[in-house]
């Protein structure tokens, strides 16, 4: 449910009304935007009579929300999200590229990596410290080590860090970490959401399960929420489909389609989605100008040996040459208040 309240409406009246949501067990979301301040009601709202609110005082008027998710509608919360990644913005007009190599391998590797993708435009660096691989006798990632080779090159290089969570027992190693990844293996891990949504506010990005529908992404993203942190970036990173020429399908028209029923910001792993590196920047313009908030892209020094998702990782110099189309594109078709 939610209300929207007059353009008029008085502090106490607001007020009023939250005191009374609260003493129903309804957990108010104000959301004050420039033009209409609304209160998105969260928790058992059978027994709230919406003619009993329309008549209050402030209050214009009363809608119900047929959809599951609440917190991460955009009728809950009419303009875009935009999440502080330690500095960095993902969402409102603010275009972010995440880049880095599927996983660590050495602090010279991703030290490397991190200055050349920094020198390209990139504004956050990835790299899997813990890696989820179809096979138990694939390199599994460095793990602790790995996550303080990432801390080093943040502190050499200064970009925010993104790696992925698989269990929520290593949680402490990432006290360093600036976004935390829930792969697509753990979409719907709904314990683990629940544990990273109440332990920290830190940015979640949530990356699509492999058959993930658009509403099951948005319970996944609604669970974070609900549990205490409303720092979710989605990701669509392609899902399983009859195609097998590629890695996966990627579900372009997903980006506008989310943008419309809810305000989180969703970026495009065009690397995963696709499997090869040459199909990366192509599809990297096209996720621009569909609307994506950002990208994810797997950069590697030397993929041919790269210790996992060598096929699909550009090298620094495709990368920049990515880089570069992207803003070309920007500036011949600009997206209104972008900032790249
Ligand atoms: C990754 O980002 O390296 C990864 C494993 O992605 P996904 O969960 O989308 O497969
Ligand atoms: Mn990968």
């Amino acid at each position: 449910m939610i209300i929207i309240l007059k353009k008029e409406a008085a502090e106490s009246q607001v007020n009023g009304l939250l005191a009374l949501l609260q003493s129903k067990n309804i957990q108010p979301h104000v959301s004050r935007g420039s033009l209409q301040t609304i209160v998105g009601c969260v928790g058992d709202v059978s027994h709230l009579d919406p003619g009993i609110l329309e008549a209050l005082d402030g209050v214009e008027s009363v809608q119900r929300i047929q959809e599951p998710f609440k917190a991460a509608n955009r009728k809950f919360h009419p303009e875009d999200t935009v999440i502080d990644c330690s500095g960095v913005k993902v969402g409102g007009g603010n275009f972010s590229v995440i880049a880095g190599p599927c996983s660590v391998e050495s602090e010279e590797q991703i030290v490397g990596i991190a200055k050349a993708v920094k020198a390209s435009g990139a504004t956050m660096l990835r790299g899997g410290a813990f890696k989820p691989r179809t096979s138990p006798y694939a390199f599994q990632g460095l793990g602790k080590a790995g996550i303080d080779m990432l801390i080093t090159a943040k502190r050499e290089t200064g970009l925010p860090i993104v790696t992925e969570l698989m269990d929520f027992k290593d949680i402490e190693l990432f006290n360093d970490v600036d976004v935390i990844q829930i792969g697509a293996r753990n979409m719907q891990n709904f314990n683990l959401l629940k544990e990273v949504g109440s332990y920290t506010k830190k940015p979640v990005l949530l990356k699509r399960g492999m058959s993930a529908t658009l509403q099951e992404l948005l319970m996944s993203a609604e669970y974070v929420m609900a549990s205490g942190n409303e720092n979710v970036i989605l990701c669509e990173r392609g899902i399983r489909t009859f195609e097998t020429a590629m890695r996966n399908t990627l579900d372009l028209a997903i980006v506008p389609y989310l943008r419309r029923r809810t305000h989180l910001p969703v970026v495009v792993d065009p690397s995963h989605a696709t499997g090869h590196a040459y199909l990366v920047e192509p599809v990297s313009v096209a996720a621009a100008a569909i609307g994506a908030d950002g990208l994810i892209i797997e950069v590697h020094n030397d993929p041919p040996h790269a210790k996992c998702d060598g096929a699909q990782s550009q090298t620094p110099e495709m990368f920049d040459s990515t880089m570069k189309k992207i803003h070309a594109w920007f500036a011949h078709c600009p997206r209104e208040g972008i900032v790249v």
